[in-house]
């Protein structure tokens, strides 16, 4: 049974007096916190914690992983928070503890097995530092190790996992101690009749072949002393799983993997590791195609060493050749570059190891075919730049970090980008703005007949999203500038009491050259989309001669108000500060490349933007059946379910929500910003009117950003 004594003996041998009594103290206070609790064995918990630490410190981990492992169960399993982690052991052990309870949260649902490898980078991503992953391997080893008292079906979930994912992990960071006892673990629990037969089958054949394997360790020996080679020779055993593996997808009989004899060479230096090799290779002759030298090309995991198949008597013999560094970077892997070896800020000092290796390992492989391939790989699993989240069926995106739902919906498909409304993160309604953390689960809510804003251009982040919304947006665009633009020039000529057929062909031409435009529709396009103003064109239509005309003056003849309906397209939008409706006093500033942008009248970012711009006189028509949009906060009670209610009272008076969030939250009540599509001031009415019939509404006000005097 782990006890602390022994691991504190244990980390007595490689840190300092004041850094072992910070683990203690770690350990007294996780023992406080787990008081009472047992595992499934009987044992009290804390047993658990203690021997999760004592792993790591066979690693050599530096003493802030030591208490981060001690710890690691508090903040998902007691009272005991992060904050009053970090108040009591330092920020860098509460983010460590935060991170190992965030992965302990992810339910890892058996998958196809494309799944699992996105299950493993997902993991790699949710952990910023890479020792929550050594923490998290600790951890899921002592619990493999101790999985006996558990029920058959979480037994084998939890195995399924570990194969699937924590041991492709281990062995991506290259800790094969790990890695092996994981994957053996990991099979026993999943198939224990084939385990245990091949543990038989192993240990009979030992017994018959152990005159072979010291003959041929003799023999090896024998050709190191000759040529005067310093090292020593250690004889292999195939782990169990590998075994089976061999056999599922090599198809290969069990005798016929263990007639191969496995033997390791440790030398002092890698110069002495290619002369090992020419020494066993003049010893026995080696089989054509199998030798590989992973010391000049390393594996993708930092691992090196020589590997050769030589042919014994009867007999195939395996040996790898490495330097007693390279035996500890296969066993350790990235923990063996992480390694306590100074006292001097340890974070720092870890994390320039961690580079010196990353950079150690560039080097190397620069040399390699597939160098490229191999950063790419090492940046993926320890840096990422990808995020992954889960569908509501428990499959994985990929996303480039910082995305935000809208990303989301478009990766799945662009119908449903272009129709989303909202979106639940976790289950909660969340802002379609919120960007997304590795690990959540996102749920898109679409409307029919919703269409993407111009704003979410710069909500989205990925490629696909962007191009997508431009995409629908230039569409869409052309049509509605032209339209507008014909509809704007039309009324100027009319307020002047004048229309097409007072102009000659011969000046409009005149007029569209001055313009620098190729046609008449260009011209419409151009006025659309606010590079021209349309009081100008039409004085310059009807003008006999000369072109110049003063823009001040045409600004103040302009009074005659412009019928507008609403439906005029893109380029016609209406402000985001004050949303206005059908029945609003308005206005409308023609700002370049939006269009003319209508305002509600006195809306103080109005005032603001018409500094240097033209005001347009604009007029509702009357009878207007098309949607408006109108930004909505409510004051609510908190209660469970009352969001729902509140979409359902907008919904039951006919009116569309397009998006609805939580603004501010307490434990009394919610802020909500809800964005509805209504008909009108009147239909407005109704919609406020429901709400307020909620009991839980304490205050509903209309989002309108207006002079206090003009005031909704
Ligand atoms: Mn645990």
């Amino acid at each position: 049974m782990p006890s602390i004594d022994a691991l504190i003996d244990r980390i007595d041998q490689y840190l300092e007096p004041d850094k072992v009594a910070l683990v203690r103290q770690a350990y007294e206070s996780a023992k406080t916190a787990h008081e009472g609790q047992f595992r499934r064995s009987g044992d009290p918990y804390i047993i658990h914690p203690v021997a999760v630490a004592r792993i790591l410190a066979d690693l050599q981990m530096d003493h802030q992983t030591l208490m981060a492992a001690l710890l690691h169960d508090v903040i998902e399993d007691t009272d005991v928070s992060k904050e009053d982690l970090a108040a009591d052991f330092g920020e860098s052990v509460a983010e460590l503890v935060d991170g190992v309870s965030k992965l302990t949260q992810i339910e890892f649902k058996s998958k196809a097995e494309a799944q699992a490898h996105n299950f493993q980078k997902m993991t790699l991503a949710m952990a910023k530092d890479i020792r929550v992953i050594l923490v998290k391997l600790a951890d899921r080893l002592h619990n493999m190790r101790t999985l006996g008292p558990l029920h058959h079906e979480k037994r084998r979930r939890i195995a399924t996992e570990t194969l699937d994912i924590y041991a492709p992990i281990a062995n991506r960071l290259g800790i094969n101690s790990i890695r092996i006892e994981l994957e053996d673990l990991g099979f026993a629990a999943l198939y224990p009749m084939r385990s245990k037969y091949i543990r038989k089958a192993v240990k009979k054949l030992r017994g018959n072949h152990n005159e072979i394997i010291e003959d041929i360790q003799h023999s090896l020996e024998k050709c190191l002393e000759q040529r005067n080679l310093e090292g020593h020779i250690i004889g292999r055993e195939k782990h169990l799983f590998s075994i089976y593996n061999k056999m599922k997808y090599k198809h290969k009989s069990f005798h016929e993997i263990m007639d191969v004899y496995a033997f390791r060479v440790i030398t002092k230096n890698e110069e002495d590791c290619y002369r090992a090799l020419g020494a066993v290779h003049s010893a026995y002759k080696p089989l054509p195609f199998r030798f590989k030298d992973y010391i000049a090309v390393p594996k993708v995991n930092g691992y090196q060493s020589l590997h050769t198949t030589l042919f014994g008597k009867h007999v195939n013999i395996e040996i790898q050749i490495r330097t007693d560094d390279m035996e500890d970077f296969a066993n350790y892997g990235i923990a063996a570059h992480w390694q306590y070896k100074d006292d001097s800020s340890m974070t720092l000092a870890n994390q320039a190891r961690i580079d010196r290796w990353l950079s150690s390992l560039k080097q190397i492989r620069d040399h390699a075919d597939d160098s490229m391939e191999f950063i790419e790989h090492v940046k993926i699993e320890l840096f990422p730049d990808e995020i992954y989240v889960f569908t509501p069926k428990g499959d994985i995106l990929e996303l480039p970090a910082g995305a935000t739902p809208i990303d989301f919906a478009y990766s799945i498909h662009t119908d449903i980008g272009n129709a989303c409304v909202a979106c639940r993160i976790n289950k909660k309604l969340a802002s379609l703005s919120e960007p997304l953390q590795s690990g959540q689960t996102v749920e898109v809510i679409t409307a029919p007949g919703a269409k993407p804003s111009r704003a979410w251009l710069n909500i989205a982040v990925s490629a696909k999203a962007k191009s997508s919304i431009r995409h629908y947006l230039k569409q869409r665009s052309e049509a509605e500038s032209l339209d507008l633009g014909k509809a704007l020039i039309e009324k100027s000529l009319s307020s002047i009491k004048k229309s097409w057929k007072d102009i000659g062909e011969e000046h409009l031409a005149k007029v569209l050259e001055h313009n620098q435009a190729d046609s008449l529709d260009e011209l419409f396009i151009n006025v659309g989309l606010g590079n021209r103003m349309p009081y100008i064109i039409a004085r310059q239509l009807i003008a006999n001669s000369g072109m110049e005309i003063d823009a001040e003056q045409a600004t103040s003849d302009d009074k005659q108000h412009l019928m507008i309906k609403g439906t005029e397209g893109l380029n016609l939008s209406f402000a985001k500060c004050c949303h206005p409706i059908p029945g609003d006093p308005i206005i409308g500033i023609a700002t370049g490349p939006s269009g003319l942008v209508i305002h509600s009248e006195g809306c103080r970012k109005a005032m603001d933007k018409l500094q240097n711009r033209a005001k347009i006189h604009l007029s509702w028509v009357k009878d207007i059946t098309d949607e408006f949009v109108v930004e909505l906060r409510v004051e609510l009670e908190r209660q469970r379910g009352i969001i729902a209610e509140l979409a359902s009272a907008i919904t039951r008076a006919e009116a569309n929500i397009e998006r609805i969030g939580v603004e501010e939250q307490n434990a009394r009540m919610s802020v909500v910003n809800v964005v509805i599509h209504i008909q009108g001031r009147r239909h407005l009415a109704r919609v406020i009117k429901r709400i307020r019939s909620l009991k839980a509404v304490i205050r509903l006000n209309r989002v309108v950003d207006t002079h206090p005097k003009n005031g909704a």
